[in-house]
């Protein structure tokens, strides 16, 4: 393990940038110039969906655009070239299936967990891919979720004991449809318990995450004894989460399981709060971005805190963020790389964390979508989505592209 201390910049874009040509990053600088125009952004996002689903011949454009930014290829072979760049430089690579939030039917959910099976197998036999993640809605049915966590709501008690309650209150064809969900996760997690490899549960929006947190925690109670293998995600812009956080710290504490978390800001905020405003209830969202920061802050330092029973990812594009969490396992001496410590990257966004981190010896991946076009167009979509605001990511992003083609020209 690696004892440095010395100080973690992620000012360098020359090693941020080194796995891209001049070419690449000239697109890279025209894709993020182009996000920065939330009207165009706005248009879009809402014309890209329509035009695949009319089969209008809009793929290949998406696919030399904002896909070859943000996603690792259609196929799992495709991401090899990618992984295998991205290992160059000792980062890692989060395999993520890109099957998400429809309500498809038996047949594809049970592909979908055949699918995420042999990306567990495919991971195996990688040397730099040690996660992989998942969501419930790609194998199960959104208004199942919704159904049984409106019905959680309403019960009392712990998380855990409500979630069995409810199960038990289903018609018997429901709870034979929730049987299949959960026998897709078992066979998910334990072909990941077997192979070694981490699986990451995403979380997604407020009305449909009771259930998937539950068969989160129970998952982890069995899988999680004595390594980490299923990670549940916390969205720190929830107010109600730092608390949860704790909770289920207390949870595997008692139950002497390793929780194992992955820290998001989260990914839904406008989606929530216009939610939450149209069927006038409470937003479950932090009132500000200072908020969800300092909780945030708050949940990784918890969780540094408590590394003997805490398996954490920190999965933020925030600078901030992440040099505190460095400079706090410096201070206390803990390796960076720590097997219980992971930072993570969404593929095509903030490479100057990613890499400065990898540099200084730090275990850090980049989060990889593959799949069909069609499948991961809800995943780009949030990604043109959270790049609009010039002021923030695509102000940074743009910045240290603009860095780097300075840089190289001058060099
Ligand atoms: C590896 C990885 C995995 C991820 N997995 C998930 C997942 O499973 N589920 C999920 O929901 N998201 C996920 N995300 C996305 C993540 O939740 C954030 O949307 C994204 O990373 C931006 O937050 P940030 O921490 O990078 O930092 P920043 O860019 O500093 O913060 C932006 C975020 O702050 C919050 N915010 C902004 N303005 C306000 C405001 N006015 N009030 C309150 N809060 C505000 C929002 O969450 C916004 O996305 C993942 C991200 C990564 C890197």
């Amino acid at each position: 393990m690696q004892e440095k201390n010395t100080s973690v910049s992620f000012d360098n874009t020359e090693l941020a940038f080194k796995y891209k040509s001049e070419k690449e990053l000239k697109q890279a600088k025209l894709l993020f110039s182009l996000m920065g125009q939330p009207a165009l952004v706005k248009l879009g996002t809402r014309l890209t969906p329509w035009a695949i689903k009319n089969k209008l011949p809009v793929k290949g454009m998406i696919r030399s655009t904002i896909f070859k930014q943000f996603v690792g290829g259609e196929t799992l072979a495709e991401t090899a070239k990618v992984a295998e760049k991205l290992g160059q430089y000792n980062v890692q690579v989060i395999l993520d299936y890109g099957v998400e939030g429809g309500d498809d039917g038996e047949a594809e959910y049970d592909h979908a967990a055949d699918e995420f099976i042999r990306v567990i197998d495919y991971a195996a036999t990688q040397p730099n891919i040690p996660f992989m993640s998942v969501k419930i809605t790609g194998f199960s049915r959104f208004s199942l979720l919704e159904k049984i966590d409106g019905l959680m709501h309403a019960a009392s008690g712990t998380l855990i004991k409500r979630y069995l309650q409810v199960i038990e209150q289903l018609d018997p064809a429901e709870k034979e449809e929730w049987h299949r969900v959960r026998t897709r996760l078992l066979r998910i997690c334990e072909r990941a318990a077997e192979k070694r490899i981490g699986v990451l549960i995403d979380a997604e929006e407020t009305w449909i995450q009771d259930p998937v947190d539950a068969l989160t925690i129970l998952m982890m109670d069995s899988f999680n004894k004595t390594t980490a293998v299923i990670y549940n995600t916390v969205q720190l812009y929830r107010h109600d989460r730092l608390q949860f956080l704790k909770d289920c710290y207390d949870a595997a504490a008692e139950r002497d399981f390793l929780l194992a978390v992955k820290l998001v800001r989260g990914a839904y905020m406008e989606k929530e709060r216009a939610r939450a405003a149209a069927q006038n209830y409470p937003s479950p969202i932090q009132p500000d971005k200072a908020s969800s920061d300092s909780d945030y802050n708050a949940g990784v330092r918890f969780s540094l805190e408590h590394l003997d029973r805490i398996a954490l990812v920190i999965a933020s594009h925030n600078e901030k963020s992440n040099l505190d969490a460095v400079a706090w396992l410096q201070q206390h001496q803990v390796p960076l790389n720590h097997p219980h410590v992971h930072f993570s990257q969404l593929y095509g966004m903030s490479d100057n964390i990613t890499f400065n981190l990898a540099a200084a010896g730090c275990s850090v991946s980049k989060y990889l979508p593959f799949g069909p076009i069609e499948d991961v167009i809800p995943y780009l979509m949030r990604r043109a989505q959270e790049n609009t605001s010039v002021k923030g990511q695509t102000g940074r992003e743009l910045g240290l592209i603009q860095a780097e083609l300075k840089r190289r020209k001058g060099a």
